[in-house]
Formats: structure tokens, C-alpha cells, sequence
């Protein structure tokens, strides 16, 4: 019943830790959910930031190349053909027009090379050496195409064998001839990234009011990538794909950059500044720490229980063990005491032989109820102090403790032979000594054969003295030499044998014998029983006062 009430208790509270890790696991999940929620969230942002950078980036590269580029030169081309006013002679370079003109100096280098179609003439003149034959035919082929826009000149982007190509031309027609001819420049595309640095580099592409100012250009990455998917720009670190956002130049500002494309992106590391918290570290190594730690306690604290109830039981046991053995010697006891005293006893070497009876149990009952009270005592300090432990020679002990014991096994025609070293000494309470050989001696002769013969001896080296005692019985199996020690524990044979027995004897021995300062363990004897051995450390030699 009660054991039944155990059980259930135990699955509730298996149930309630069970419950706990459910619960540690769900917060672990929410908290996971929450942190990943706040990083899209802090990534999301950052991007946004790209996307800024990207439009600056636009903005500023645009301005750049049109309003300090194309637009100056182109505007000195027309200018110098309004000034020779006769279209039929060449047409002056722009250097040529306004040498003292620092703007249009520094657009120079978008020029690669100039060109002129005269009047009615399809023929196209160049300056310096021709460009190849497909470069030229692209070219008229353009100019020969009827534009309708209006403005002061016109961007052309194409693909000459298999490269990409822009050309600023501005046309006119020819009011006294009624021709058309046009004036321009072929861009130098390969130099558009060395152009437009400087304008790139000379503030950040964020706005100051983000990150403090703090964000430099060395914390975004830039490529621009023209109208052909050629890479002309490049700055700033490697691209960082997780933040990457990719603007086109698009209409807004057309020209020579329509058609091109940039691709953007913050360094993660700047995100701090960029976001409150920056950017949240995964929580994925804290909360399978916290998991595991908390499986752990789990388990640890299921593994007590089981222990607990398992100690339950061995004391539920050890309760039926003793009471049995208390039988025993009490039913025999009375019945020979009865016989006595209804004067059943035919010569009086049959009452001498009940009375030996009587006084083998009564000694059987008296060391059984010497160990069951120290071990209810063991884990009393009070019952510590009252050993007390003087440095005396062992052999008188022992030899006193194997008389008392004898008379046990009288009947059994087991022998118990001494081999002592009379001078051997240690520090000792006797009356633990008594009990330790006793249980021993009980032991050897419980599990041991009839007519066995039983050794005692007292071995000394320096620093410690032995007590052993090996009997002829079946011997302790080696995996088995420690667990004998435990309270409770019996063998597994001893289940279906006969001999019975509490578990505490060994129990009881190693717990005196440790508290002296000495060891127990058991080996196989050279006779094939057991030995087991009280190990005490020898007497320290003391000083003479004075
Ligand atoms: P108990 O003898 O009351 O069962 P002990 O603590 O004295 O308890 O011994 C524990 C177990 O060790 C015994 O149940 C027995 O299985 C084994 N054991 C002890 N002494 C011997 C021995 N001399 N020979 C064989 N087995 C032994």
C-alpha cells in the first residue's frame, strides 16, 4: 500500500520535473523567437542604411559626372563651334577653348577620344588616331538614327564587340545648308572610377546624424557596375551579403551613368553605432547551455529519487531481516528454557547441553543487537567521542574476541586457528575491535562450509598493521568486493540461500574501522574463501616529554 502511495508520488514528481524542462525548453524557444525577431529587426534597419548610402552614392557620383563632367565639356564644344561659326573647318577641343577653366580641366579625363561628322558629310573625322572600323560604324549607325530629343546634346550607350561604349554628342543642323552635323566625345569609361573617387571619398556616405558621425566610408562597401555589367568602382571592405542592397541609377538623372548600377553595403561591426544594441548575438550557445544544464539537474534529481526509493526498499528489508533473525534464537532459546523448567531433561549432561544452547543464542542475539545499535549510531559525533582509542598490542584482543566467539560454532566442527604477532600494536578502541572480529568471524563461519577451518592472524609492516580473517567458503566475486561494504547489500546468491542475514555487518566494520583512521577491503584467500582485512595505521611513536 505504502510503497503503492510511493510510487505515484515518485510519477508526480518525475511529472513536475518533466514539466519544469517542458517549461525551460518553451521559455528557451520564446526567448530564441524574441532575439531572432530583434536581429531582422536591427538587420532590417542596417539595410535601410545601405539603401541611404546607395542613394547618396547615386547622388553624388551623378552630380559628379554630369554636372562637373559631360555638361562643361560638351558646353565648351558648342561654344567653340558658335564661335568659328563656319561648320566646314575642324572643330576646336575643349582644352583648347578654356585652357584657365579648372572645372573643365579636371573633367578631361571622361574624354577618350574627340569626333566631328561635317555637314552633309557621313564621314566621320577623329582626332589623333581612328578607333577600330566596328567603333566607328556603331557610331554612325547612331548618329544616322533620327533623335527627337531636343536638348543640347545626347547620350549613346552601346556594345562594341562585346564591350560597352558611351558617347556625348551634340548636334546641330546647318541653318544656311539645311545639313545636319554633330560634335562629341567617346567616354573613357575605364577611368570613370578613378573620376568619381574623390567625391566618393570626401565624406560619408551616411549622413552625419547616423551613428554619430561615426560611420566612415571605410565601413561601406561600394561597386559600381556600368550600363555593360562592367565593374568600374570599387572602395571601402569586402561586400558583406547580408546587408547588400543594389540601387540603378535609373532615369533621374540619365546621362552618361543611365543604364549603371551600385551595389552597397555596412559593415555588421558598424551596426552599433548605427542601432541601439547593434545587432543581438545569437542566444543559440546560452540557451543549450541553460538546456543542458537544466536536463542535467533533471536527471540528477530523478536519479536521487530512484536512489531514495531503492534505500526505502533495502530498509523495509533490512526491518524484515532483522526481526527474522531475532526469531531464531528466541524460539530456541524458550523452548530449551522451557525444558528446563518443566524438568524435561533426562541426565544432566542434556540440561548442561541446553543450557550451551541457551548461552549460544543469547551471545548470537546480544552481537546482533550490537551491531543493529551502531549502525543506528553511525552518524553520531557523540557516538565518535566515546570510542576511545589507546595504542595497545592486538593479539590479547583478538584471542579474547575468538574464545567468545567459539562457542558459536561449537557444533559446526569448524576450527579457528590464530597466527599473531604477539608485539604487533594499534591504536584501537577494544570494544570496537570486538565487534569488528566478531562480525567477521560470523561472517566466515556463516558463509564458509561445516568443518572449515578459519584463520585468523595480525600482520605488522612499518606504518600499519593488518587484522585479517579468510575462511573456506565460496569467496567474494571480484566486481563484488566493494558494493559488499554498503549498507543493505547482500550478494545476489544470498537471495535464494538460506543463510540469512541483515547487510549491515560489513557495513558496520568498515564504518568502525574508518573512523580509527584504517581501511577495509576483501581479497580471495590463497584457500579460495575470502580475506578480509582491517588495515590500521600503526601507533605513532611519541615523543618522551620533558
Ligand atoms: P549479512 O551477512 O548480514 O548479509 P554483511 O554486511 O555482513 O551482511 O555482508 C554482506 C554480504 O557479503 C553478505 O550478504 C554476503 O553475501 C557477503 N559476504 C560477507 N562475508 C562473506 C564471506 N566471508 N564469504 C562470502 N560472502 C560473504
Amino acid at each position: 500500500m505504502s510503497s503503492r502511495g510511493d510510487g505515484s508520488r515518485t510519477a508526480l514528481i518525475v511529472a513536475l520535473l518533466l514539466v519544469s524542462l517542458g517549461a525551460t525548453i518553451l521559455l528557451a524557444w520564446q526567448a530564441q523567437y524574441a532575439v531572432s525577431l530583434h536581429r531582422a529587426a536591427a538587420e532590417s534597419v542596417v539595410r535601410d542604411y545601405a539603401a541611404l548610402a546607395a542613394d547618396e552614392f547615386i547622388r553624388r557620383s551623378a552630380a559628379k559626372v554630369g554636372y562637373e563632367g559631360y555638361y562643361p565639356l560638351i558646353g565648351a564644344l558648342t561654344r567653340g563651334l558658335e564661335a568659328t561659326g563656319d561648320l566646314g573647318k575642324s572643330i576646336p577641343k575643349p582644352e583648347e577653348l578654356g585652357p584657365e577653366d579648372e572645372r573643365l580641366r579636371a573633367a578631361l579625363p571622361l574624354v577618350k577620344r574627340y569626333f566631328t561628322s561635317l555637314p552633309g558629310s557621313e564621314a566621320l573625322s577623329f582626332e589623333g588616331a581612328a578607333p577600330p572600323i566596328e567603333m566607328r560604324s556603331w557610331l554612325s549607325a547612331q548618329l544616322k538614327r533620327p533623335r527627337d530629343d531636343t536638348g543640347p546634346y545626347s547620350v549613346l550607350h552601346g556594345s562594341v564587340a562585346d564591350e560597352p561604349v558611351t558617347a556625348v554628342v551634340r548636334e546641330w543642323t546647318d541653318p544656311s545648308r539645311e545639313k545636319r552635323a554633330a560634335a562629341g566625345f567617346e567616354v573613357n569609361l575605364e577611368a570613370l572610377g578613378a573620376y568619381l573617387t574623390p567625391a566618393i571619398e570626401e565624406r560619408s556616405l551616411l549622413p552625419p546624424s547616423l551613428g554619430k558621425g561615426e560611420v566612415t566610408n571605410d565601413a561601406i562597401s561600394v561597386s559600381l557596375i556600368d550600363h555593360g555589367g562592367v565593374e568600374r568602382l570599387r572602395s571601402g571592405p569586402r561586400d558583406f551579403p547580408e546587408f547588400s542592397v543594389e540601387a540603378s541609377f535609373g532615369d533621374a538623372y540619365g546621362g552618361v551613368l543611365e543604364g549603371s548600377r551600385v551595389r552597397l553595403s555596412v559593415d555588421p561591426a558598424a551596426a552599433p553605432r548605427l542601432v541601439i544594441g547593434g545587432l543581438p548575438p545569437s542566444p543559440l550557445p546560452m540557451l543549450g547551455g541553460l538546456l543542458l544544464l537544466t536536463a542535467a539537474v533533471v536527471a540528477a534529481a530523478i536519479r536521487e529519487i530512484r536512489r531514495e526509493r531503492r534505500l526505502q526498499r533495502l530498509r523495509t528489508d533490512f526491518v524484515a531481516n532483522v526481526s527474522h533473525e531475532l526469531r531464531t534464537p528466541l524460539a530456541q532459546i524458550r523452548m530449551f528454557a522451557e525444558t528446563l523448567l518443566l524438568g524435561r531433561v533426562r541426565s544432566e549432561e542434556e540440561a548442561k547441553r541446553s543450557l550451551r544452547i541457551i548461552d549460544r543464542e543469547v551471545r548470537r542475539l546480544s552481537h546482533l543487537v550490537e551491531n543493529v545499535l551502531q549502525f543506528s549510531r553511525r552518524e553520531d559525533a557523540v557516538a565518535l567521542n566515546s570510542l576511545s582509542w589507546e595504542p595497545a598490542p592486538l593479539a590479547p584482543r583478538v584471542e579474547e574476541t575468538i574464545e567468545m566467539f567459539q562457542p558459536l560454532v561449537a557444533d559446526t566442527g569448524t576450527r579457528i586457528v590464530a597466527r599473531l604477532e604477539p608485539e604487533a600494536e594499534a591504536a584501537f578502541d577494544p570494544d570496537a575491535l570486538r565487534q569488528v572480529l566478531l562480525n567477521l568471524l560470523d561472517n566466515a563461519a556463516k558463509y564458509g562450509p561445516r568443518r572449515q577451518e578459519i584463520l585468523v592472524g595480525i600482520e605488522s609492516s612499518p606504518g600499519a598493521t593488518r587484522l585479517f580473517v579468510e575462511d573456506q567458503g565460496p569467496g567474494i566475486p571480484e566486481a563484488e568486493r566493494e558494493r559488499v561494504f554498503d549498507r543493505f547489500y547482500r550478494l545476489p546468491r544470498e537471495g535464494a540461500s538460506p543463510t540469512a542475514g541483515t547487510g549491515i555487518g560489513l557495513s558496520v566494520v568498515r564504518d568502525l574501522v574508518t573512523r580509527h583512521g584504517g581501511r577495509t577491503y576483501v581479497e580471495a584467500a590463497s584457500t579460495g574463501g575470502s580475506r578480509f582485512v582491517v588495515e590500521l595505521p600503526a601507533p605513532r611513536f611519541e615523543e618522551p616529554r620533558g
